[in-house]
């Protein structure tokens, strides 16, 4: 097994403690990682301040190519990342592969885009400008569902446009972040990548200091908060892309035997530990008995089970903890609802849960309240369209939405009337890598992917010359 090690300033070194990692599907440690003391997380931020002034001069097309040779890196070592994700996150293998393939998927579109100059005005009397430049060293805070994925929307960005990057993988999957910082040591010039691990301290640490210029987030809308309390200090810029409570409304003209094999596999992706999965589903009233029946029968046939095994398509969830909230929100809806056959909780080692449908659960139910991200889910009934609106417009979160039927101009209005930063129609989860993601309501604040993506690791710098 590896020796995992932090990368400070261009050196790999060893952290001032280590910590266990846990394969969710056995509830045993299989690796341990570092744990960055005070003085190193310190130093983390002084390389990737001093690394700046240099890698901001670089010319675009020099950094382009040294993030095409990150991009090879991770292409050669595809199949020991997978191996340590499914490890260290539980997803089956073949989706590890997968979050690898999309990693490389995403980053090779970054390293296609450019920032060109805007000329705003150009006449007798002057020449403005619009150029977008770098803004300093990067805080890249990403979660444990998608370890590797996650960090492809902020390092490519953020190092194209000229910043550095003090990179931080959650608790529970250190791991193959900390594989791709052994990985490009020697690719990028010190400083200009650094990573680093710990428990939760870590993050506080990184957003509160004055040397970091920006703070790229994904995780919960709770850390969302003190992220932003925390940048408020410093007037430290953030993008935040937070938690999600996805509806999916089922208009009354769809048809069921079709539709609800993909609500199936669009709540139960990556057990259910995807921002962007179907969190809820709005059904006719007339129409809940047919579609509990399709989903249950979906449930009991899944195969759940360690990653590592033949033809699982449904891992653990992540960790402990999420195992415990996901066990919380299943007993309240199981007290108000209908927990339909094939689902529930599984007995023995591994934080393991079927796919799970409760039928018939009220809307004030913390099952549909709050976001699960895990494999269960509410189905909630309505009687008018309006109602189904206004349901799934309820609560704080704004992250996407869904709408299924067979009318398209009843789909697209009701699409514009849902507050979302990303509303599909008889889909739901399809992304691009050139397709932006923001979160409307407390879902999140900024842009991610997309050229909207790149320019939010950038200041716009105005230069106005007389003629
Ligand atoms: P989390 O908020 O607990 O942790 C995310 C990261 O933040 C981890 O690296 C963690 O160590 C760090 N962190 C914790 N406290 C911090 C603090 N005070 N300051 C700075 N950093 C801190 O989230 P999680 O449980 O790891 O991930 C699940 C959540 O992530 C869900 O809510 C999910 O919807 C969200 N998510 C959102 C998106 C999106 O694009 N909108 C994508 C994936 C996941």
């Amino acid at each position: 097994m590896n020796n995992f090690q932090l990368l400070i300033g261009g050196r790999l070194e060893d952290g001032s403690g280590s910590m266990d990692v846990v394969n969710p599907a056995t509830e045993k440690p299989f690796a341990a990682a570092p744990v960055a003391s005070e003085d190193q997380i310190d130093r983390a931020i002084a390389a990737a301040r001093n690394a700046f002034d240099a890698w901001r001069e670089t010319p675009f097309a020099e950094r382009r190519d040294t993030l095409s040779r990150v991009i090879d890196a991770i292409a050669s070592d595809r199949d020991e990342l997978a191996r340590l994700l499914t490890l260290e996150q539980g997803k089956p293998l073949s989706a590890a592969m997968g979050e690898v393939d999309t990693t490389l998927e995403y980053m090779r579109y970054f390293a296609g885009l450019d920032i060109p100059v805007e000329v705003i005005a150009e006449d007798a009397d002057r020449k403005v400008e619009i150029h977008r430049v770098a803004l300093g060293p990067v805080a890249a805070i990403v979660p444990w569902n998608y370890p590797l994925l996650l960090m492809a929307f902020k390092l490519p960005p953020a190092l194209l446009a000229g910043n550095t990057v003090v990179l931080k993988p959650a608790p529970t999957t250190p791991l193959s972040a900390l594989r791709f910082g052994a990985l490009v040591a020697d690719i990028v010039p010190p400083g200009v990548i650094n990573v680093i691990a710990g428990g939760d301290e870590v993050g506080p640490r990184l957003t509160s200091d004055p040397r970091i210029a920006k703070i790229s987030f994904t995780g919960s809308t709770a850390t969302g908060h003190l992220i932003m309390a925390s940048a408020a200090s410093n007037l430290t810029r953030i993008t935040l892309e937070l938690g999600g409570n996805d509806p999916a409304l089922i208009l009354p003209d769809s048809d069921l035997e079709k539709v609800m094999p993909m609500i199936f596999a669009f709540a139960f992706g990556n057990s259910g530990q995807v921002c962007r999965a179907i969190k809820r589903v709005y059904v006719p009233r007339p129409m809940m008995d047919k579609a509990g029946a399709i989903l249950s029968s979906l449930c009991g046939k899944a195969m759940v089970g360690d990653g590592m095994g033949p033809d699982i398509q449904f891992g653990p969830v992540q960790n402990a903890q999420q195992y415990q909230r996901v066990l919380r929100l299943f007993e309240a809806g199981a007290s108000q609802g209908c927990v339909l056959p094939g689902g529930g909780p599984v007995k023995g080692a591994g934080y393991f849960f079927r796919p799970t449908v409760i039928a018939g659960v009220p809307n004030d139910n913390p099952l549909v309240l709050e976001e699960q991200f895990g494999p269960v889910i509410p189905l909630v009934a309505y009687d008018d369209m309006e109602e189904a609106i206004q349901l799934a417009n309820s609560g704080s979160f704004g992250l996407a939405a869904s709408v299924w039927g067979n009318d398209s101009t009843e789909t697209r209005r009701i699409a514009g009337r849902l507050d979302a930063g990303t509303v599909w129609i008889n889909k739901h989860g399809d992304r691009l890598p050139n397709l932006p993601i923001a979160g409307a309501k407390h879902s999140g604040i900024g842009v991610e992917l997309g050229q909207l993506g790149l320019l939010e690791y950038t200041q716009i710098k105005v230069i106005n010359q007389a003629i």
